[in-house]
């Protein structure tokens, strides 16, 4: 059982401490839960998942993020992912000149600490491309370059169900995905939550995706802080009315 905890959270740009971006977030997510992130444009979202993720353009300049007690802050990028945090970007980057496949077991053996058996580790990813229907020629292209939207997501999964993290975060995991892809991609992230217990932060625009990965808990991020949290009902809500309710109410 894993618990990241988000505690207070304040968060700026980091060349402009003066513009609080995130402004005192909390949120407790263990495993096994999902947790889906709802709000308009520019409410943060993103910011969140950056700040978790260590990206260098964001500072925190008060709160907490502990993972099982532990200081995620006071962490490096790479040991974030070894103490089992996964970030699926929404703009994933283009790494020139390294293939998936390379790309792939390097991640892997920086998370583990130890190089995988080639001979498992070639099952395991023929299994993992084969679940998400993906050409077996994708393992010898280079990361990202000239990718398809939904060749993105589906890389971010297949990353997912590879490096076997313990909470994971996946920022627009629905965006730019026809009604297929978004099956396939919500179909390996509910896989790898069967299987191994993942604690899911599922951070979305629209209640879409809602429909094949059942959040636990929705949440309605506006101006920077959870405005309102509840179960399921409330994205249906947010699907009927929107986010305006909350934009005029000057939260
Ligand atoms: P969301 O993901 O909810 O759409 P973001 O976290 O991307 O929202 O952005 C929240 C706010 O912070 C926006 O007003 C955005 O312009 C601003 N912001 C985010 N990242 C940066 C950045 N690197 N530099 C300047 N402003 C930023
Ligand atoms: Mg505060
Ligand atoms: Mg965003």
């Amino acid at each position: 059982m894993t618990t990241l905890e988000i505690r207070d959270l304040h968060v700026s740009v980091a060349d402009d401490d003066a513009t609080e971006i995130l402004r005192g977030v909390d949120l407790t997510i263990s495993s096994g839960e999902t947790h889906a992130i709802m709000g308009p444009n520019g409410s943060g979202k993103s910011t969140l998942a950056y700040a978790i993720a260590g990206h260098p353009k964001y500072t925190v300049t008060s709160g907490q993020v502990l993972l099982d007690g532990e200081d995620v802050l006071e962490m490096g990028v790479d040991e974030r992912a070894q103490a089992g945090l996964f970030l699926a970007m929404q703009y994933p980057v283009e790494v020139p000149g390294v293939t998936v496949s390379n790309f792939l077991r390097t991640a892997k053996t920086a998370v583990d600490g130890e190089a995988p058996k080639l001979r498992h580790w070639v099952k395991d990813m023929k299994g993992a491309m084969e679940a998400l229907r993906m050409d077996p020629a994708f393992a010898e292209r280079n990361v990202n370059e000239g990718f398809s939207g939904g060749e993105k997501k589906r890389h971010e999964i297949l990353q997912m169900e590879l490096l076997q993290p313990k909470i994971a975060i996946l920022d627009e995991t629905d965006s730019g995905l026809d009604v297929d892809a978004l099956k396939v991609v919500s179909e390996g992230v509910n896989r790898v939550k069967d299987a191994t217990g993942l604690g899911v932060m599922l951070i979305t625009h629209y209640t879409r995706i809602l429909r094949y990965i059942q959040p636990d808990y929705v949440h309605v991020f506006i101006n920077g802080r959870v405005a309102e949290s509840g179960g399921r009902d409330l994205a249906d809500r947010l699907e009927e009315e929107g986010y305006d309710r909350f934009l005029t109410a000057g939260v």
